[in-house]
């Protein structure tokens, strides 16, 4: 089982040379009935170590999609995936589900906070089964909560939050893990747009701060704004990368 400190450990572990991200020609086709909906067609990306990368595009157009397949809810039907240099497609189930545990945080569009839980316990959750030390995990998520501005609000229910404040708790809930990478989708979407781009800009500033690399999916500009690369999404493609320069491809 992984305690806290192994997890900084396997943070620090990776090589700094090795992207976080690198998808090669992948697709998602969903069969329904005599259709096919091509939902991923040929997407190649790679996301360096520190980057925010946001995908940006309308309704459909592919984002949850490939955010999924990065973080393995859902298997591409053709092409690779590598996440922290390792093929994903070699990887059973289970050990898909540890490397996603070690490795990745997720920030969904509508917070996902366990309702009869307190904020610090969301926070705690992803490792509350785990045989970590109860009064470090407890610094640790109350640290976290400090970062997002949200320690004042510690024992509420999310209830009695309000969305921008559920956000930032689920924002200290997806690092509790110390993984290398948070994927967001549409973490702004249920804000108001003031509240998205402080949202944001907090996650982009966490993230920088400690070494975390960020795929986000948006289509609010602002959320774009605020990242290092921004891929253009369309009918399930990637059709333009503005920003760092796209690493050259192998
Ligand atoms: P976005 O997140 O950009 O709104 P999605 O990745 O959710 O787009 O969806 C891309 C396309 O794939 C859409 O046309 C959607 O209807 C389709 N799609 C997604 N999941 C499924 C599924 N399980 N079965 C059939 N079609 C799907
Ligand atoms: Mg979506």
């Amino acid at each position: 089982m992984t305690s806290l400190t192994e997890a900084a450990q396997n943070g620090a572990a990776a090589s700094p040379a090795e992207p976080v991200v690198r998808a090669e020609h992948v697709w998602k086709l969903h069969k329904l009935g005599d259709e096919v909906v091509k939902a991923l067609v040929d997407a190649t990306l790679t996301v360096q170590p520190g980057e925010f990368a946001c995908l940006m595009g309308p309704s459909g157009s592919g984002k949850s999609t490939l955010l999924n397949i990065i973080g393995g809810l859902d298997r591409p039907t053709k092409g690779t995936v590598f996440i922290d240099g390792r093929d994903t497609a070699a990887l059973s189930e289970s050990q898909f589900a540890a490397l996603r545990h070690d490795t990745v945080g997720f920030i969904f569009q509508s917070y996902n906070l366990i309702p009869f839980l307190s904020a610090v316990e969301n926070v705690e959750l992803p490792l509350m089964f785990e045989p970590v030390d109860r009064t470090a995990l407890r610094r640790r998520a109350m640290d976290l909560l400090e970062l997002v501005g949200m320690s004042h609000r510690a024992s509420h229910q999310p209830a009695k939050l309000s969305g921008g404040e559920q956000q930032r708790t689920a924002i200290a809930r997806s690092l509790i893990g110390q993984p290398r990478l948070v994927l967001a989708d549409e973490p702004t979407a249920n804000l108001d747009q003031r509240t998205g781009a402080v949202v944001v800009r907090l996650l982009r500033d966490l993230c920088s701060r400690m070494g975390v690399t960020v795929v986000a999916s948006t289509h609010d500009p602002l959320v774009a704004e605020e990242a290092s690369r921004v891929l253009r999404m369309q009918d399930g493609r990637i059709v333009s990368t503005t920003g760092q320069p796209h690493p050259p491809e192998a």
